[in-house]
């Protein structure tokens, strides 16, 4: 039986393409900004996003704990989403490495409302409070099942930084999923933000790596500190070169994921005992809670295991389900047949 793993779009693995281009990369030593496949990257990145430089990084958590380094100092604060990766999923990075405060404020589908980031902010004259730096969006959001933040919420977001001096970073790990469900590009994305991280290894295939990307003075003070975080790396252009096909290539197919997703909520909907909002489905993620299966989480990834597919579990009664390139259609056909097989009989708790 094949194994369906829909675990994370992180488990894509390169093309045939992308493992080409590693063997031809041309390179240098990056650290002496000498690797000229690791700049065509940055410099790709850094016009998609419409932003003046860009910064190749390990990972999307690296990308995103440079980025609050560079942008805050000890003892200040960021506004962030509640459910936000930065603040459940990064090892209190801002804590543990540069001693700042995160301030979570609770949005609607991963979105954070202007109006309640307005009364977030901190009074700048009062000395009692941490100063208000930096706000973080996700988009899309991973926790709130891949949302999608409307342009027009980023844009009133960061006229109201403006308005208060406050930067914003936007931890875009699948953005391109945003850009391809909303049509919005990611320059316009980006026009509204001060800097953005986004990740290669996630839906679009490649094996490692994020950009970051923001002004040229913003970059290179994130490159003092991706080196001080012994992010500083040699041949890198071996890494970035399935990176920059990436990001050439590999971004119209998320529509494929998104459909597929799609599809497997509806899906995973009609099977008694699960639910699923279809209509919150605008990528590759979905939700499906499994409270009125009366089945514990432990017990439903049993059932999952013994159908031959994954997934992960995302808290109390959530099943988190991505897709990904390794996901075909035929593939979701499957594992509704194989789910509703294994599920057959349960007694559904109303
Ligand atoms: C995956 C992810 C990250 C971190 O990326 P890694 O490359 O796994 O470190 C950051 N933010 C969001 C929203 C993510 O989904």
């Amino acid at each position: 039986m094949k194994m369906i793993d829909f675990r994370s779009d992180t488990l894509t693995k390169p093309t045939e393409e992308m493992r080409r281009l590693m063997y031809e990369a041309e390179v240098g030593d990056d650290v002496y900004g000498e690797d000229p496949t690791v700049r065509r990257l940055e410099e790709r990145a850094a016009e998609m996003l419409g932003h003046e430089d860009a910064l190749f990084v390990t990972s999307g958590t690296q990308g995103n704990q440079v980025a609050l380094l560079t942008h805050c100092r000890v003892g200040e604060e960021i506004i962030l989403e509640a459910d936000a990766h930065i603040f459940l999923y990064e090892g209190a990075g801002p804590a543990a490495l540069g001693g700042i405060q995160l301030h979570t404020v609770a949005g609607t589908a991963g979105v954070l409302s202007v109006d309640d980031v307005r009364k977030a902010v901190r009074d700048e004259n009062d000395i009692h409070q941490p100063r208000t730096r930096l706000i973080c969006v996700e988009n899309t959001h991973n926790k709130a099942g891949g949302r999608v933040i409307p342009v027009e919420k980023l844009r009133e977001l960061y006229l109201l930084a403006r308005e208060r001096s406050i930067q914003v970073h936007m931890d875009g790990a699948r953005l391109f999923n945003a850009v391809v469900a909303s049509g919005t590009s990611a320059q316009e994305y980006g026009e509204y933000v001060d800097s953005a991280q986004i990740c290669l290894s996630k839906g679009l295939s490649a094996p490692i790596g994020s950009v970051l990307t923001g002004s040229k003075e913003f970059i290179t003070e994130a490159r003092r500190w991706r080196k001080r975080l012994g992010g500083g790396m040699r041949q890198a252009g071996v890494i970035a070169a399935p990176g920059l096909y990436a990001l050439e290539h590999m971004v119209d197919r998320l529509e494929d994921d998104h459909h597929n997703a799609k599809k497997l909520a509806q899906y995973l909907g009609s099977i008694p005992g699960l639910q699923v909002n279809v209509d919150a489905v605008e990528t590759n993620i979905l939700m499906c809670d499994i409270t009125a299966s009366g089945l514990s989480n432990d017990a439903f990834q049993e059932k999952l295991t013994e159908a031959g597919v994954r997934a992960s579990n995302f808290g109390e009664g959530i099943i988190r389900f991505v897709t990904h390139r390794h996901i075909t259609a035929e593939d979701v056909e499957e594992t509704y047949s194989r789910l509703s097989g294994v599920l057959k009989g349960l007694t559904v708790i109303k």
